[in-house]
């Protein structure tokens, strides 16, 4: 175990296939996303599970990009596990969506500035929308879709610069969103970059959130693979996940 600091900011990590894991669970991270804005840094915080561990075992250049974050949390059942199985029973999952919709809620109460971007187009826009009539007073100072592309980056990031955020949240998937952030951080000028991958599918009302059943029996990485096909493929990545982490130890 390690001590991270992020400005004058201390907290424990213990690292997962060289993943740094925030040993926090919800209201510690939420507290640290608010000091990174109270201090105006530029801080990329990134919500990792066992794929986004398995993509970083495979990835260096991702893997690189990850040690970069200033607050990196436990996403998954996988994550949790491993995490046990190094000594830190116990932390709790830190999601995209469970950060989206608790700094909506603060937003509404101390006016913080969010900016989503991602998601298919009028997807952000959908969200934005739902979240507002759930928070009345949610400062969502603008919206973007996910789909250009990377060689129009820096020409989005000064567009979203425009509205100046304290947090963009960006729903692209692992690794576009993080490296969207880190590429553009100096147009974006100071603010905090959240991945939160289908945050804003779930937002939205187009993709649900697993049942509390699946949710309590850690399924709901199977629920969201059922819902999206695609993300079969990324299933053959949990027993590789289990064996990596063993074989580590
Ligand atoms: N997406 C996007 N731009 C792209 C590719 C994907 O905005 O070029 C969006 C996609 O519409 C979806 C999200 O990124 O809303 C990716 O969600 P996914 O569930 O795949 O990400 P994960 O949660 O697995 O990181």
């Amino acid at each position: 175990m390690k001590i991270a600091q992020a400005q004058d900011q201390k907290f424990d990590v213990a690292h997962v296939l060289g993943v740094p894991l925030a040993l926090v669970g919800l209201s510690e991270a939420l507290g640290l996303i608010e000091g990174f804005i109270a201090a105006k840094r530029s801080e990329l915080v990134v919500t990792a599970n066992a794929i986004a561990a398995v993509l970083a075992h495979d990835d260096p250049k991702f893997a690189l990009e990850i040690q970069q974050a200033g607050l990196v949390t436990s996403d998954g059942a996988g994550t949790q596990w491993a995490l046990s199985n190094q000594g830190h029973p116990g932390i709790p999952k830190v999601t995209g969506v469970d950060i989206l919709e608790n700094f909506c809620r603060l937003s509404a109460d101390k006016g913080y500035r969010l900016y989503f971007l991602g998601g298919a187009p009028g997807v952000a826009a959908e969200a934005a929308e739902r979240l507002r009539l759930r928070f009345p007073g949610c400062n969502i100072v603008g919206v973007h879709d996910g789909y250009f592309p990377s060689a129009d980056d820096d020409l989005i990031a000064a567009e979203v610069a425009t509205t100046e955020p304290d947090i963009v949240f960006i729903a692209m998937g692992m690794p576009r969103q993080e490296r969207f952030f880190l590429s553009t951080r100096e147009i974006l000028g100071p603010c905090v970059g959240i991945g939160v991958g289908g945050s804003f599918d779930v937002f939205s009302g187009r993709v649900k959130r697993a049942p509390v059943f699946w949710q309590r029996l850690r399924l709901e990485w199977l629920w969201r693979a059922i819902q999206n096909p695609s993300k079969i493929k990324n299933l053959k990545n949990l027993p590789r996940f289990v064996w990596l982490v063993l074989r580590s130890k």
